[in-house]
């Protein structure tokens, strides 16, 4: 019976393999947790395919949500039974699994393992582009790329909540629903028409304050050139690929532009920042103000398939693997 997925060398979906793994006993500040969910992240794809160096053999899976099944020596802040949700730590596509107890947070009550599961990884992400990256202001417009993604529907909501005008872009007209759904005030067909241009119609003429992209490689151009002047593009992903390198001059040339290329583990320097970000994310959910969708649900053996659909544009919001 497979209790994990397991890479033993990088390479297309098929390298996802169904294994037995023991996670083992936890050691000094480690937990065992038993999962219920595990999420699907982009970067598991750069993981697997050896975009991201990572030690083989190995367990993907940066985030998820269970049970505390046993503690280490030293934990003390979470028991044997507590709900709890993680990110930042590999291992989750298992049934089991050991993970550092500082980075587990609770899981309030009303949020289920599932919804938790699907919050923090893309939640935290969302939480410090539009707080801490560019701190978005009210009454600005911005630009979300793949608004209807993972990442792209949680940053419509904060952006909005902010009280910004959001300009989504998306590729079919499913996930153009979706996008308004979250808030999003303008939605463009990105795989239909020009971006930039769109976005200049719709501004006129004088370009975003921040452009928010996760896309990479066919979307930072555009993004470069959508920007108002001294606006910022937090480069923040490359679902389409890795991005050539910029000529600082093309920022002088856009209007004294900003460019960023921010990663999660730099925005949660220490538990205090941890539990601000989830603190908000899950109270917000809790709260029903931050609607979480989870757009697919597969069983962990599917792995590959998830991996496929990501892939392939096929998911909406969150991807979630169940053991
Ligand atoms: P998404 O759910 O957003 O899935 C990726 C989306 O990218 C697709 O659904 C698709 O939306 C869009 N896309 C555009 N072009 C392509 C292409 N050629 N191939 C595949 N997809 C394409 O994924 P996540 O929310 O998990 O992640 C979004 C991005 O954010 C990723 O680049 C990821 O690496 C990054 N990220 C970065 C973090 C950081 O801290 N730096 C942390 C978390 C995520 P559409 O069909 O509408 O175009």
């Amino acid at each position: 019976m497979p209790t994990a997925i397991r890479i033993q060398r990088t390479g297309g979906p098929e390298v996802l393999e169904p294994a037995e793994v023991d996670p083992g006993e936890p050691g000094p500040g480690q937990v065992l947790v038993d999962v219920a969910a595990a999420g699907v992240n982009y970067i598991d794809t750069y993981q697997r395919s050896g975009i991201y160096p990572v030690d083989l053999p190995y367990v993907p899976g940066l985030e998820g949500a269970g049970t505390v099944a046993a503690v280490g020596a030293g934990v003390t802040d979470v028991s044997v039974g507590d709900r709890v949700a993680w990110q930042g730590s590999p291992g989750g596509y298992a049934a089991r699994t050991l993970v550092p107890a500082d980075i587990v947070v609770r899981v309030p009550h009303g949020v289920s393992d599932e919804v938790a599961a699907a919050t923090l990884l893309q939640g935290v992400t969302a939480h410090y582009l539009v707080n801490s990256t560019y701190p978005v202001r009210a009454g600005e417009t911005i630009l979300v790329h793949a608004a209807a993604g993972g990442v792209g529907l949680l940053l419509t909501q904060l952006a909005k909540a902010k009280g910004a005008r959001v300009i989504g872009t998306v590729s079919t007209e499913e996930k153009e629903r979706l996008a308004r759904e979250a808030g999003a005030d303008e939605v463009i067909r990105y795989t239909e028409r020009d971006f930039t241009e769109a976005v200049r119609e719709l501004t006129g003429g004088e370009g975003v304050a921040v452009v928010y992209d996760g896309v990479g490689k066919s979307t930072v151009e555009g993004s470069l050139d959508s920007l108002r002047v001294r606006g910022m593009l937090a480069l923040f992903g490359a679902s389409s690929g890795p991005v050539p390198p910029i000529d600082p001059q093309r920022l002088n040339a856009g209007g004294s532009l900003f460019l960023t290329r921010p990663k999660t583990g730099d925005y949660l320097r220490d538990r205090a920042e941890l539990e601000w970000r989830t603190g908000e994310l899950l109270a917000a959910v809790a709260d029903g103000s931050l609607r979480i969708r989870v757009g697919g649900r597969y069983p962990l053996t599917e792995a590959r398939q998830a991996h496929e659909d990501l892939e392939g544009r096929r998911t909406t919001g969150k991807v979630l693997l169940l053991p």
